[in-house]
């Protein structure tokens, strides 16, 4: 999507660097309280960090172990408000912590799960419990009594995509593959200079967010020719997919011997997620893999804990992310505060500039809340607070995603409940929009496979910002896992002509 030159005519209120969940939920809030806003990504929605992550909305039990009380009582409360907003791609999950006492003793766990139980509100989600592992366990024999709480998990890059669609919807202006090259002050304004393929470009708008993740701190020294107020540390973190490694619909938390912890997570019915790391990151953040000592690690920890053993041929699929953390100066990567910080950046009482520094996906909303309470003094006519209590795009008009199914499966004869179940936890009541008033599956256009249809990828195209194959199969979807090269290929060449068609036209 371009944005037509005479844009420049307009003066947006806020323009946002960053497709991230940062920048959308900044983006989101912002246009809902009746502010004019731009958003530029330079590569895809959630392309990086925000696809990276664990996939849980958690208080993060660990990090009381770091006392980070605020964040983790910000964080705990928020999973029963994301809950509300979006239960179509926010699930509740257990967690069983299988009890290793020369790394935890029973005591230090209890205290930590009382304080998880009561830190926030907690209405829908169950509070904790001591569990005994009977014969059946998939754990090892050894391990006979472990702890089980409550979390989420997320679709994270479709949390983003929401965002991001909401803020559309309430008037912001979205643009992706389009990379902010340079930005100054002038005028009271701030001007953007931007680049999308071969075009360029100029915005301009009262106040600037920098919501780059992992590039926050060259935004500001090398796009914006400014200092820095914080350094940021680059932790790398990965993920291995593997066959799902046991059955029961339950996350394990493995304690691991450095006193790090690694979740195991039910991942799309068929897999299992395993992860994370934690280890410094110097490189560019565009170029971050998983390492053989990453995939070492994660496959130690595992078969410390699981009777069944995994080797490097089972993994089906791994990915790798950046947490830009704000550098607080620990020795140990993991122990780096995940909390997030905002610095404001003013020059002779205008043109704010609001940077991000850190932050959660679980945390998002609060934090484009704050961001917003920041910028508050230069719109004077901003309205209210409203994210707490308004669904994301796709959580209306629905009781349950079972009835949604039916629903589904009702309207479009030929449609297995895997598909219809796919497309309810995807797309919740925005279903409609791909399905329209179809009746059967051969309307729904040319088969890409696995249940991919011409309706769906003109869905994405034409609402959700997708462009490659990889955008509807990673992110969008994550029917990746299941494409074959000749697959993929095929998506793309439709993909490719119908650019050429837009292009033309
Ligand atoms: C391994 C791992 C596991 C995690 N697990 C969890 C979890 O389970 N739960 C949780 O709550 N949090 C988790 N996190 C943290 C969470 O993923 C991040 O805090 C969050 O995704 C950061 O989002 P962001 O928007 O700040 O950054 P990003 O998602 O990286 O977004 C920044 C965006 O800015 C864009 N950008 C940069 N420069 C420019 C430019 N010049 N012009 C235009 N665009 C630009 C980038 O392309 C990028 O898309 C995890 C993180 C990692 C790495």
């Amino acid at each position: 999507m371009t944005v037509q030159l005479n844009d420049y005519s307009k003066i947006y209120d806020i323009a946002v660097i960053g497709g991230g969940i940062n920048g959308a939920g900044i983006a989101n809030d912002a246009a809902g309280r009746g502010l004019s806003v731009f958003l530029c990504e330079k590569d895809d929605l959630a392309s990086h960090t925000s696809s990276a992550s664990s996939k849980l909305i958690h208080g993060g039990l660990r990090y009381l172990e770091h006392k980070e009380f605020r964040l983790v009582r910000e964080a705990l409360a928020e999973r029963e408000v994301l809950l509300a907003k979006a239960p179509h791609i926010i699930k509740p999950m257990r967690f069983i912590m299988p009890h290793r006492p020369h790394l935890r003793p029973a005591w230090l766990i209890r205290a930590g799960l009382f304080f998880y139980d009561h830190l926030g509100k907690r209405e829908k989600l169950l509070g904790s419990n001591l569990i005994y592992f009977k014969e059946d366990s998939p754990l090892k024999p050894a391990i006979t009594r472990g702890f089980e709480y409550s979390d989420c998990t997320v679709d994270d890059a479709r949390l983003v995509v929401l965002n991001a669609l909401q803020a559309k919807e309430k008037g912001a202006k979205v643009v992706t593959r389009t990379r902010c090259v340079k930005a100054y002050r002038q005028q009271e304004l701030w001007h953007l200079e931007l680049q999308s393929g071969a075009e360029s470009y100029q915005i301009r708008a009262k106040a600037l967010v920098n919501a780059a993740g992992p590039w926050v701190e060259e935004i500001i020294s090398e796009n914006l020719q400014l200092k820095s107020p914080y350094q940021i540390r680059l932790i790398q973190g990965s993920h291995i997919v593997v066959p799902k490694l046991y059955d029961c619909h339950k996350a394990f938390i493995m304690q691991n011997e450095d006193r790090r912890i690694v979740f195991a997570i039910p991942y799309l019915e068929q897999y299992t997620l395993i992860g994370t790391t934690d280890q410094e990151y110097l490189d560019d953040p565009q170029k971050v893999e998983i390492t053989d000592v990453e995939i070492d690690y994660l496959l130690t920890v595992t078969n410390s804990h699981f009777k069944k053993q995994l080797t490097r041929t089972d993994i089906i699929s791994q990915f790798s992310g950046v947490r830009a953390l704000c550098d607080d100066e620990s020795d140990n990567p993991s122990a780096v505060t995940r909390d997030y910080t905002l610095a404001l950046q003013v020059e002779d009482k205008t043109t704010p500039l609001l940077s991000v520094f850190g932050g959660k996906i679980t945390t998002y909303r609060k934090l484009a809340e704050s961001a917003l309470e920041q910028l508050g003094p230069f719109f004077t006519d901003m309205g209210e607070e409203w994210t707490a209590n308004e669904v994301l795009p796709g959580a209306e008009n629905w009781t349950t995603l079972e009835d949604l199914v039916i629903k589904i499966q009702n309207q479009v004869a030929g449609v297995t409940e895997q598909l219809a179940t796919r497309w309810a936890n995807a797309y919740g009541s925005r279903v409609w929009g791909i399905l329209h008033e179809r009746k059967a599956l051969e309307q729904l256009g040319q088969h890409f496979g696995h249940g991919l249809f011409e309706s769906e990828v003109q869905y994405l195209c034409e609402n959700e910002w997708a462009n490659t194959a990889e955008d509807i199969l990673w992110r969008r979807t994550k029917l990746g896992l299941a494409f074959d090269e000749k697959q993929v290929k095929n998506l793309e060449s439709y993909l490719t002509g119908r650019r050429q068609k837009d292009d033309a036209a």
